[in-house]
């Protein structure tokens, strides 16, 4: 493997359950080579999995270089303890200046074991980061109420960056990918899998959906989903909800949206009987357009809505439906 050159920043890129790159990773990626470009330095793609290959090859589109560890531990073990480790042993040896992955569930693992192995701080859940001798890291507290502006105190750290928070883009050319070996034991405990249940509703991946129709506490039940439902269905989209729609066991917590939930950022947010409650607005407030329809005309979403429609959704919402359908014949 040719040197790395020292100061370099590195891209953590996930696989998603199907061995292509997360959609994360593209965000990530893009994100790292803004920086490496502000701070006139190299930056290199990681993919660490049990076939790695096609996850590497799509990271490459994004950055000039990506290494591509192979590890088959990862198949039947939880990936992100496996994954920081082999990280860990190659920031040994390569010494990048900093390292950016996912603010998801693999990303905080692999950020955790890195910042445990390695000694280095972790900047979490950025929002947007900026160069200055060094990250600038900007980032959502306390559900969106707070932001706070953070730079590490050492000339190297971790930084997790949350989903839909980067538009994602291609590099001009595509990189070079180099099958790279990490032969250092694997010391930490694992986790082995021993089974795989798909979620309800992961057909429809809602982080990356361009269209999302939610449902809230106003839907009145697991029977009023059919709509929101019919909905998306009819927008080629996918369904959300609010906590208060998942907690009543209306609907499975893989499309809750939120703080405790999914980040979203699709180009139209239709919300049907959802207040807008700080922590649900935290998971939706950078979708391009959002219209709500609320019965009440002072419920908190009206003030960050795009269109407001007033009125009980149980009319708004078939009569938006049959009108769908009449237009698509
Ligand atoms: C630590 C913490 C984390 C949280 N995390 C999340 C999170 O991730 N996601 C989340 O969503 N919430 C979260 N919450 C809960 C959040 O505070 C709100 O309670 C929740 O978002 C409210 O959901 P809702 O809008 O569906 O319900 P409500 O606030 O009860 O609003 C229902 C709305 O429906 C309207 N309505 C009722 N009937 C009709 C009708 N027939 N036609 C039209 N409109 C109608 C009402 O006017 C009202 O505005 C969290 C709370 C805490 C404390």
């Amino acid at each position: 493997m040719a040197g790395t050159a020292s100061g370099a920043i590195w891209v953590h890129g996930e696989l998603a359950p199907d061995g292509s790159l997360a959609k994360i990773s593209t965000e990530v990626a893009t994100l790292a080579r803004t920086l490496a470009g502000a701070a006139g330095t190299e930056v290199l793609g990681v993919v660490i999995g049990a076939d790695p290959t096609a996850a590497a090859t799509e990271l490459a589109t994004f950055v000039p270089r990506v290494l591509a560890v192979t590890e088959p531990a990862t198949a039947d073990h939880a990936a992100g303890t496996i994954v920081g480790q082999r990280l860990a042993a190659l920031i040994e040896r390569e010494k990048p200046a900093f390292v950016f992955t996912g603010a998801g569930p693999e990303g905080r693992d692999v950020a955790g074991v890195v910042s445990a192995l390695s000694g280095w701080g972790v900047l979490v859940n950025a929002v947007g980061v900026a160069w200055e001798d060094g990250p600038v890291v900007t980032m959502s507290v306390f559900g969106g109420k707070l932001t706070t502006t953070s730079q590490f105190t050492t000339d190297h750290g971790i930084v997790t960056v949350r989903p839909n928070a980067i538009a994602a883009a291609p590099a001009e050319a595509a990189g070079s990918v180099e099958p790279t070996t990490v032969d250092v034991p694997l010391s930490l405990p694992q986790v082995k899998v021993v089974d795989r249940v798909e979620e309800a509703g992961a057909a429809a991946p809602i982080e990356e959906a361009r269209i999302i129709v939610a449902g809230g506490r106003g839907i009145g039940g697991p029977d009023g989903f059919t709509v929101v439902e019919e909905l998306a269905e009819a927008l080629g989209g996918a369904v959300g909800a609010t906590r208060a729609a998942v907690d009543a066991g209306w609907i499975p917590y893989a499309q809750q949206i939120g703080q405790t939930g999914k980040i979203v950022k699709p180009a139209l947010y239709l919300a049907l009987g959802i207040s807008g409650a700080i922590q649900h607005k935290v998971g939706m407030q950078t979708a391009s357009t959002i219209v709500a329809v609320n019965r009440d005309p002072d419920a908190p979403i009206a003030d960050f809505a795009d269109l407001v429609v007033i009125g009980d959704l149980f009319e708004v919402a078939p009569a938006l439906l049959a009108a769908l359908r009449a237009r698509a014949g």
